[in-house]
């Protein structure tokens, strides 16, 4: 087979949006502080990590995972505190967990919408299974601009709505009324990210008893188990058995299960880091505003974000990675995010490496 014959059969049977898609790229971080992704900085104290090993030892990996979960099910309801009459459904991350509804709403033609600037992978994972996908533009100040949200939803009558709150990659909670006013207008589901819930007081579990059409998603990842990979939705029993239908039966593994499981019980010991991150997030913040010439955005998660001079956010990027530390450029990633970058916040160690690096950085 020719080059050209090879191109001709793909191009024949790989959708047009998929073969323009570029792979989801990750920066290579050997050797740089790495505070691109939101990971928690911690590890586990040695006893713990003793103790997890030992719980591993008895997991019988010839044996298919529990296809329900529900040892670690229990534990999430517990450690969440989720009401008795609400289901939840496990996915491998959040990401899974958004592949999954969307897959629930693939009817041809229907429209996922989300604000933006916001999480990428709800757009990507729209393009993934072939449906439309509308992002409404934030505020001036990164609210939620119910009028314009109402007005699309009036519009493109879209089967699934992500809200995620606090928004990645603006940090911020939007208005309840706003957000009341989305949800009362939607003629589909609406499914609430909370993936950054460890790090703010507010929680949107209780508008699930109050709309019959809203769902919280949840991860672990950021909490401090990026690496296990575990998402969740919580919502009523009559969504969450349709959605089921469509999860690979043996989607979490034996040793997830296990894991997860392990760390809810543990979970004090994740709660004193999240604590500890919050607390970091105050006094980074403070420090951002007092550089000269960086505008830094109130966050209500583990990130902050900040504005560097105008056309200056890829030397700063740049510069930040020669001294070794890895922020995110989201310059250029949408119109309103113009000179912006994105850091996780870390330890306090970390945070003063970067908070150095970024001070020499703008002088150079
Ligand atoms: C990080 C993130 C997720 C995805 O998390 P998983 O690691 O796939 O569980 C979901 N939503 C938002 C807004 C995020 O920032």
């Amino acid at each position: 087979m020719t080059v050209t014959d090879l191109e001709a059969r793909m191009a024949a049977l790989i959708r047009g949006e998929i073969r323009k898609l570029a792979a989801y790229h990750v920066p290579d971080s050997a050797g740089l502080i790495k505070l691109d992704a939101m990971e928690n900085p911690y590890r586990w104290p040695p006893a713990m990590v003793t103790d997890w090993q030992a719980r591993l030892a008895d997991v019988s990996l010839n044996r298919y995972p529990d296809p329900r979960a529900e040892a670690l099910k229990a534990s999430i309801r517990r450690v969440m505190d989720i009401d008795d009459g609400l289901e939840i459904l496990l996915g491998n991350g959040s990401d899974e967990v958004i592949q999954l509804l969307a897959l629930t709403v693939a009817t041809p033609g229907a429209t996922i919408m989300a604000p933006e600037p916001g999480f990428a992978m709800f757009r990507m994972i729209a393009t993934f299974v072939g449906l439309n996908f509308v992002g409404v533009p934030l505020d001036d100040d990164f609210g939620l601009d119910a009028g314009a949200f109402v007005a699309a939803i009036a519009e493109y009558r879209p089967a699934l709505i992500f809200l995620a709150m606090p928004n990645n990659p603006t940090g911020n909670l939007f208005d309840e009324a706003a957000v009341r006013r989305v949800v009362e207008a939607a003629p589909g589901l609406v499914v609430i990210d909370e993936a950054y819930s460890a790090f703010t007081d507010a929680n949107h579990l209780g508008l699930i008893g109050q709309y019959d059409h809203v769902l919280v998603m949840r991860t672990l990842s950021k909490v401090g188990l990026a690496g296990l990979r575990l998402g969740m939705l919580i919502g009523r029993g009559e969504w969450l058995g349709q959605i089921d239908k469509l999860r690979l039966p043996y989607n979490i593994g034996t040793l997830t299960q296990a894991s997860a499981t392990f760390a809810l019980e543990n979970f004090d010991v994740l709660r004193e880091q999240t604590r500890q991150i919050r607390a970091e997030r105050e006094r980074v913040a403070a420090a951002l505003a007092q550089l000269p010439a960086l505008t830094v955005w109130p966050s209500e998660a583990n990130f902050l974000l900040f504005g560097a001079p105008a056309g200056s956010a890829g030397a700063v990027h740049r510069r930040l990675c020669e001294r070794g530390v890895l922020v995110k450029n989201l310059d250029g990633s949408h119109p309103t995010l113009a000179d912006c970058l994105r850091v996780t916040v870390s330890t306090a160690e970390e945070n003063n490496a970067f908070l150095a690096a970024l001070a020499a950085a703008l002088a150079d």
